[in-house]
């Protein structure tokens, strides 16, 4: 009742939330109440959370920030979702987000941008920036996000939260809406790096419904989160922190690095070499991924269908016109382009074999460190409109955040000291399946 009400005065302000599930979350939380009476309640029971629109939700309607899916109800549950509702965590709602997860400031959302609650004039982020929002304003405890190519590490840096992007395949994406399948990947938004834990403790781990998910043992997250720190190599990439970091941020991060030297953390430059093809060589794979997912918004199935369709060609064409907006539509006409005969060697083919460079580069460098440090952003919160008529500008927030996912590593970001009243973000990466450590080390920091 706390969270709602706080939904129902902040959110029209913020609008962090596509639907509330008011009815649903109260007797969730009934249910909650008879299970801690009678002791036989899960891990998270009660707590209330909730979902990005990207996550399938039975009965609950399932957007993902699009016209196309404004009136699809999904009729089962994703795995993520699942999990957590079996540990007896609430569902408050579904959160707001860039329209199929494309974006990073929220602008792209047919319901209209987020705001940052630190400043309403201000981005949250995204494509997960409801959820980042509504974490840090309060309005539930921790949100799931995605993340393909900084979605979830992203808008936590901008909104002053905990943001943990997982190894590819460590949470199912089963249920998830697919944008670009072999980046995208589920995590959590959380205030703390220890509710974080908590989540991500029921979260992760094998299913089968997911062909690319991982069957690699869960350890205990929140068992690890106080381990000592001292002996801690951390890499900095210098890549990280050259031309197009603000210098404030850059400040803020080396603050924050020089308290893990004060941890007993010891510190080495190291260089991802390849890191500044990670956007050019995303803004291929992803486009590609995606004009092939989002091949199923037909007008057929489900989703939005166009009114009075002539034939089954106008069918098509205008309820993909009406349903889809620019960005995505961009996304598409770039994904077929790349695809197609005659430029697939030329722009495809090559992006794959950049990101496997793009790989080796971390795989180096986890030879000589076990983590590596750096701002997760190059800036803190733009304001509302200041990126939206190029898209170029805004790829370049995920600089810094787009060659984790083109390995599968995971990452995550940390609120440091603020830059004039506004969060930033310390991002800190590891290799494949070191979550645990991940969270240790940011809840250290603490
Ligand atoms: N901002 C990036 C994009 O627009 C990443 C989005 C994401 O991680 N879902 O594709």
């Amino acid at each position: 009742q706390h969270y709602l009400e706080r939904i129902a005065r902040l959110d029209p302000r913020l609008n962090s939330f596509i639907s509330v599930a008011r009815e649903s979350a109260l007797a969730a939380a009934a249910r909650a109440d008879q299970a801690i009476a009678r002791g036989v309640a899960g891990p998270l029971a009660g707590i209330p959370i909730a979902h990005k629109d990207i996550f399938c939700t039975k009965g609950l309607k399932t957007s993902c920030g699009s016209r196309m899916l404004d009136n699809f109800v999904a009729p089962y549950d994703a795995t993520v979702v699942e999990r957590l509702a079996a540990a007896g965590a609430i569902v408050l709602g579904k959160t707001n987000m860039d329209e199929f997860a494309m974006g990073s400031s929220n602008e792209t959302s047919f319901y209209g941008p987020v705001k940052n609650p630190w400043d309403a004039a201000r981005v949250p982020g995204g494509s997960s920036g409801g959820s980042a929002a509504a974490v840090a304003a309060r309005l539930c405890a921790a949100a799931t996000g995605t993340d393909t190519g900084g979605s979830i590490r992203q808008p936590a840096a901008l909104c002053g939260i905990t943001g943990l992007k997982p190894t590819y395949g460590r949470c199912s994406r089963w249920g998830m809406i697919a944008f670009a399948s072999s980046l995208d990947q589920a995590g959590v938004l959380a205030r703390s790096a220890a509710d974080a834990a908590c989540l991500l403790d029921e979260m992760a781990g094998f299913d089968p419904r997911d062909s690319t998910s991982a069957d690699v043992e869960v350890p205990d997250y929140v068992d690890a989160l106080d381990d000592e720190i001292a002996g801690l190599r951390i890499g900095l990439p210098k890549e990280y922190f050259g031309a197009g970091l603000d210098d404030r941020v850059a400040a803020s991060v080396q603050d924050a690095i020089k308290e893990y030297e004060r941890l007993g953390a010891t510190v080495q430059e190291i260089s991802l070499p390849n890191s500044p093809l990670s956007v050019p060589v995303y803004y291929v794979v992803a486009p590609a991924e995606c004009s092939s997912n989002l091949a199923r918004f037909d007008g057929v199935r489900y989703g939005h269908r166009c009114a009075e369709p002539r034939d089954l060609e106008d069918l098509y064409q205008r309820s993909r016109a009406e349903g889809f907006g620019t960005e995505v539509q961009r996304r598409i006409m770039i994904g077929t382009y790349v695809l197609s005969a005659g430029y697939y060697d030329a722009y495809y083919l090559k992006a794959q074999r950049i990101r496997q460079l793009i790989a080796g580069d971390f795989a180096r460098a986890f030879e000589q460190v076990d983590v590596i440090m750096g701002p997760t952003t190059p800036t803190t919160a733009f304001p509302l409109g200041a990126k939206t008529d190029d898209p170029v500008a805004m790829y370049l927030n995920d600089i810094y955040t787009i060659a984790t996912n083109l390995a599968g590593l995971p990452g995550i970001s940390i609120p440091i000291a603020p830059v004039a009243g506004l969060p930033v973000g310390l991002q800190i990466i590891g290799n494949a399946f070191q979550e645990a450590r991940l969270l240790n080390v940011a809840h250290r920091y603490q």
